[in-house]
């Protein structure tokens, strides 16, 4: 199959692969739209099953992130950056020499960051070949640095906002929430739950993240395979994407989704299928915003925190949006959300 009829193909502009034996980099750069400026997005460092699983998780992820930035009002398109890793390979600085060259050679299309796999100091090495990066350690109050902190803060506003919204509670103090993933966003986000007063349950698939969050006072673990289908009152997905699904969504008793992770549906009509159980979905990339705004905010320059915490701070504003035209028109969050960010990026640059 070429990559034009992969179903997840949606007229990306580009599609970049990238094969150094020397270094073991192979990566897939996929710029989904610079209608509304440069492609932003992470890169991912995963061991995909096969090269057909990373083609569809960039794909959908550089997709996703037109969306994001258009609906986080960035002057921003969408792109993002998977490396395919060999089971247990670790990482080199040489690795990310050859990625930063890659995003290098794309001239400024693609602007990187971390995501999952990726920390600060590996974006600190990639900038040695490229100034198309950003989430670098900063000084001074200035924007920027790790965005997960961003994301989890602008994830926990989300959710408040979600609660009120379907449980009609003014804060989460005593609900019950389910953390999937505890690594650098659900850890955060985890601490903020439980200095509100809620109660939090989570499950990692690595030790080490699991620790760290079980250490902090009030946090129960359960095992994975039990995490979404815990009886809470809201499910926040911070692990991988594809967990709602026609297999999972009949199980789940939540009655609200809010969490960090991209590309949580595994197809469009997986919204359908939550909204249908009375379930709601807080869309994943404009819930997710958070870190996004303050990577952008740190690559345009001359931004403070202060600015970013008020941007960050709209989250909530946006979802409410999206909920209350959900419920009107009575179709599900997530085509709201579509629909509102295909519109912002066909009235290009001025509009956003
Ligand atoms: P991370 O790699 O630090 O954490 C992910 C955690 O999920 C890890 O601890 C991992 O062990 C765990 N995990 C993986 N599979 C699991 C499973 N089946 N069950 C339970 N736990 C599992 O990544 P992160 O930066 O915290 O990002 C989490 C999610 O949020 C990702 O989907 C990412 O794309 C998304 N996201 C992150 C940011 C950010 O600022 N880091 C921004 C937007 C979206």
């Amino acid at each position: 199959m070429s990559v034009f009829d992969h179903p997840e193909f949606d007229r990306h502009e580009a599609i970049h692969f990238f094969d150094e034996p020397a270094t073991g980099l192979r990566a897939i750069i996929a710029v989904h739209s610079t209608a509304l400026g440069p492609g932003a997005g992470g890169c991912r460092r995963w061991t995909y099953c096969t090269d057909r699983d990373a083609i569809t998780d960039v794909l959908r992820l550089s997709r996703g992130m037109t969306y994001k930035n258009a609906v986080a009002g960035l002057p921003f398109g969408g792109a993002k950056a998977v490396i395919l890793e060999s089971p247990g390979a670790p990482k080199s600085e040489g690795l990310f020499r050859a990625l930063g060259r890659a995003v290098h050679s794309l001239g400024g299309a693609y602007v990187t960051a971390e995501d999952v796999g990726i920390s600060v100091d590996d974006m600190r090495i990639v900038r040695e070949e490229t100034p198309y990066v950003s989430g670098l350690p900063t000084s001074g109050g200035g924007a920027g640095g790790d965005p997960s902190p961003w994301t989890a803060y602008g994830v926990y506003l989300g959710l408040v906002a979600a609660a009120r919204e379907k449980l009609g509670v003014d804060a989460v103090r005593g609900l019950r929430v389910a953390v999937q993933g505890v690594g650098s966003v659900g850890l955060h986000l985890c601490k903020r739950l439980r200095d509100a007063g809620a109660d939090v349950i989570v499950a990692d698939v690595n030790r080490d993240n699991l620790r760290r969050a079980t250490g902090i006072d009030g946090v129960e673990k359960v095992s994975p395979r039990e995490i979404l289908y815990a009886d809470v009152d809201i499910l926040a997905p911070c692990a991988l994407g594809n967990v709602l699904n026609s297999e999972t969504i009949p199980r789940i008793r939540a009655k609200v989704i809010a969490g960090a992770a991209n590309n949580q549906l595994s197809t469009e009509g997986d919204g359908e299928r939550l909204a249908d159980r009375g379930i709601l979905y807080a869309p994943d990339y404009v819930i997710n915003a958070g870190g996004i705004i303050s990577v952008a905010r740190e690559y345009l320059g001359q931004s403070s925190e202060d600015e970013v915490r008020r941007e960050v701070d709209r989250i909530p504003e946006r979802l409410v949006d999206i909920f209350r035209e959900a419920a009107k028109t009575s179709q599900p969050t997530n085509r709201i959300a579509d629909a509102l960010a295909r519109r912002l990026v066909a009235a290009g640059p001025a509009a956003a």
